[in-house]
């Protein structure tokens, strides 16, 4: 056989062979709601969004295949008429079209020779998620592990929690103790920043270090002979990395969840909570916490001014075992919805909900990105935050797409309601009640986009969410 459909990989849907079938000469007949289990919500059949195969070329050239998608309902399918392909050799994913008549998508593809990977939407498995922040962390010989960086570690910054023991179930606190911060305030600039000025890292160090002191010299002046020295200890730290990992809690497989922190400079500074990937199919809000993460790590002046005001934590995969078993919004078949503050018991939710108690956010975000080809959503806690965003983000008309907007208040008028039921509560209302924080949902659907153009929106939703609550809370 030339041809091969592979499933039953980190994050494959259908996750099993009996999902896919044989019907000719190089055609496969996929049904991707096919469950091991009978499943509720987007897990049963005909009411999901996920689609992940690896297709095999055994020939030596490329060969023409037919994919028919039974999406088992047309409920869904007028925006499942696309895909995203990009064979096992290349960095970046194609949009190509899918032809939809009722319930059934059809994919004509050309397949080069060995694994093309085929999707409804680019792939962002568990591997992919434990590979990043693998890369953010320093390993134990004390050097940094992120991507093309050779600086040795200076801060109390450790990833034993990623590669042994990690640290029970007790989240990281970096609050706002100033001997704590202190150790950890460990920022660099990225390494292209050294070789486009031509200097080495220890002396490249001590610049950004300068920028910082710009930042916050009048007030280690002012701060009286405690303070001056706690600022003047962090900006001669000579190295760091700007960002540490840990794991927060496992999953009910055990699967790690992760928390990535980028501590401030700032004792004052507020907390910024960032999640993604709630709904297992929606691999948007992976991309944009990468795109999130290399922007505050850089040289970018509004970063760094961002990273004077705000504590960042961010757990990029709250639902683990729903990504690795191919699921589409839930952890398991019957399994617990993460975007909701209550739903049926699972150690992914407490290790989340824990998560969020113990940073408080001033600000939380969450990242989705629902199906409507044409659509980016805010749903925010406060109209005025929304209104701010907008201006800050324009519609994405290069990307084909407006705003649709619905504030808490909104959502109580058209529903009747006076305050939001428990059992439809997601965390941006939970962080509002608890904390008063600015609460935002992103939903950032991919049609027309790649994963290059994701990360940025991801850090332009970020940039303006970060600003708006600094406009409109005077942080
Ligand atoms: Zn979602």
């Amino acid at each position: 056989m030339k041809i091969d459909i592979i499933t039953g990989f980190d994050g494959s849907c259908p996750h099993f062979p009996q999902g896919v079938e044989k019907r000719g000469e190089n055609s496969f007949w996929v049904r991707p709601g096919y469950r091991a289990k009978p499943g509720n919500s987007e897990e049963a059949p005909g009411c999901g969004s996920r689609l992940s195969l690896q297709i095999n070329n055994g020939a030596s050239s490329a060969l023409p295949i037919e994919l028919i998608v039974d999406w088992e309902s047309d409920k869904r399918t007028l925006h499942h008429d696309l895909g995203y392909m990009r064979h096992a050799g290349a960095d970046e994913w194609k949009m190509i079209p899918g032809m939809h008549d009722g319930q059934i998508v059809v994919h004509d593809l050309e397949i080069a020779p060995g694994i093309t990977h085929f999707g409804l939407y680019p792939e962002y498995n568990y591997e992919e998620c434990k590979k990043f922040v693998t890369s953010l962390a320093i390993d134990q010989d004390g050097f940094c592990r992120a991507r093309a960086c050779a600086m040795p570690s200076y801060g109390r910054v450790s990833c034993k929690s990623l590669f042994g023991t990690h640290p029970g179930l007790r989240p990281p606190l970096h609050g706002r103790g100033t001997q704590e911060i202190t150790g950890q305030a460990v920022m660099i600039p990225s390494l292209e920043g050294y070789a486009k000025r031509g200097v080495g890292p220890q002396s490249a160090g001590k610049d950004f270090c300068k920028q910082l002191g710009h930042i916050f010299g009048r007030r280690a002046a002012s701060g009286g002979p405690t303070k001056e020295k706690n600022y003047a200890k962090i900006l001669n730290l000579p190295a760091g990395h700007g960002c540490n990992v840990r794991v927060i809690g496992q999953s009910r497989e055990r699967r790690d969840l992760w928390q990535i922190t980028l501590p401030s400079p700032n004792p004052k500074a507020r907390t910024f909570f960032i999640q993604a990937r709630d709904h297992a199919y929606e691999t948007a809000g992976s991309y944009c916490v990468e795109g999130i993460v290399d922007f505050l790590r850089s040289e970018n002046e509004i970063a760094i001014y961002l990273r004077s005001k705000f504590n960042v934590y961010i757990v990029p995969m709250t639902n683990p075992d729903g990504v690795f078993n191919g699921m589409s919004r839930l952890t398991w078949e019957q399994g617990a919805d993460l975007n909701r503050v209550q739903t049926i018991p699972d150690p992914a939710h407490d290790a989340l909900k824990r998560a969020i108690d113990t940073v408080k956010p001033a600000v939380h975000m969450n990242i989705h990105n629902w199906t409507d080809k044409f659509t980016d959503g805010l749903l925010a806690n406060e109209g005025k935050i929304a209104e701010r965003i907008m201006a800050f983000m324009q519609p994405d008309s290069a990307h084909y797409k407006r705003w649709m907007v619905e504030t808490q208040e909104d959502w109580l008028k058209a529903n009747k309601f006076t305050t939001v039921p428990e059992k439809s509560k997601s965390w941006k209302d939970y962080a509002k009640e608890q904390f008063n924080a600015v609460g935002v949902i992103f939903e950032f659907p991919w049609f027309g986009l790649n994963t290059a153009a994701m990360r940025a929106k991801g850090t332009r939703a970020f940039l303006a969410l970060a600003l708006a609550a600094i406009a409109e809370r005077g942080l």
